[in-house]
């Protein structure tokens, strides 16, 4: 059997920014609107100073109007809370985003919570997930979005596939599955309390794993020919001992790619497949809620 198919999300994730600037570039000829994305970032966690910084960047470059807030890791959730107040009623902003994690005394359920729904570019607010449970008009959470997309590009139609998320976090597994299930897929959500987890990923024919444990998924647990979309990130010290001597690291996702692309059919690598599209497909969600809250099409 030849090797599985490399989805490559970092050339899929560039079209998805194109046409996002397309239609920024459109809606501003159109209607005189320039979306903005408001990022907010507590403390001074190296890993979110990337992701924030990266965020930014693809903002302005796909047209949009870009806003970082950076906050000290002992702000009090009074001015929090005051900056979300002032981000919610501010029209040039359109998309608001926490990055996640935040210090330990400020509560993530009770920030959410301050976002408005028709700003809330994570999907993250009760009303949004409860919006996608039931089938209406959601902003959903960006990597879930992104790998459907990458998963319809490779197989086209999904339905009556079988697909397995592992993960139930509210950012990644329950909206996985809950986009699967929307795409007729039969969904089975597996989690750290799954009994016999590796046979439960053999009847997959899509596997979706969002645990944040390096390499966990075996070759041998992967149903010959499968789908396999590796969410997962996880920072180790770089194989040669010199550089990690040095500090150095590598991204690991949660298959073990050198097994699994032995059997799957399509596999997204780590880095280049899933993480790239988490980023478009922000941008296409504050593009979406400048459009929703200006009642445009
Ligand atoms: P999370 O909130 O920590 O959730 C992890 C999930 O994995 C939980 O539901 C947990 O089950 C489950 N789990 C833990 N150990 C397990 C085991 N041994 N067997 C089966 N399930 C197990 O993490 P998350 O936010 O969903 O993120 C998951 C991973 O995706 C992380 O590595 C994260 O960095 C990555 N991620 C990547 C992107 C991207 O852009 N590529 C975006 C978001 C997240 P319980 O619920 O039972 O505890």
């Amino acid at each position: 059997m030849s090797d599985a198919i490399i989805i490559d999300g970092k050339a899929f994730s560039a079209r998805v920014r194109e046409q996002v600037a397309e239609e920024v570039a459109a809606l501003k000829a159109s209607h005189g609107l320039t979306p903005g994305l408001a990022v907010v970032l507590v403390g001074e966690d190296p890993a979110s100073e990337v992701y924030v910084r990266n965020k930014g960047e693809q903002t302005t470059a796909a047209g949009m109007y870009s806003e970082t807030h950076r906050l000290a890791a002992d702000v009090t959730e009074a001015e929090l809370f005051g900056l979300l107040d002032q981000l919610n009623s501010d029209p040039a902003i359109h998309g608001i985003l926490v990055q996640f994690p935040v210090p330990p005394h400020l509560s993530q359920d009770r920030i959410v919570a301050r976002i408005s729904p028709d700003k809330d570019v994570d999907g993250l607010t009760v009303t949004n997930a409860g919006r996608l449970a039931s089938g209406l008009p959601a902003l959903t959470s960006c990597t879930p979005v992104g790998c459907m997309m990458l998963l319809r590009d490779a197989l086209g139609d999904l339905t009556g596939k079988h697909a397995v998320v592992i993960g139930r976090s509210n950012l990644m597994g329950k909206p996985m599955a809950q986009l699967l299930l929307a795409a007729d897929c039969t969904v089975t959500i597996a989690h750290s309390r799954s009994v016999d987890l590796p046979a439960i990923c053999r009847t997959a024919d899509i596997l979706v794993a969002a645990v944040g444990r390096a390499e966990m998924v075996k070759g041998d647990w992967i149903k010959p020919g499968a789908a396999v979309i590796d969410v997962g990130i996880t920072r180790l010290p770089s194989r040669d001992p010199e550089r990690a001597a040095q500090g150095k690291t590598r991204l690991v996702g949660d298959v073990a790619f050198d097994e699994a692309v032995k059997v799957a059919g399509w596999i997204t690598p780590v880095p280049g497949g899933v993480g790239p599209m988490t980023i478009a497909c922000l941008l296409q969600n504050t593009l979406t809620a400048a459009r929703r809250l200006h009642g445009i099409g």
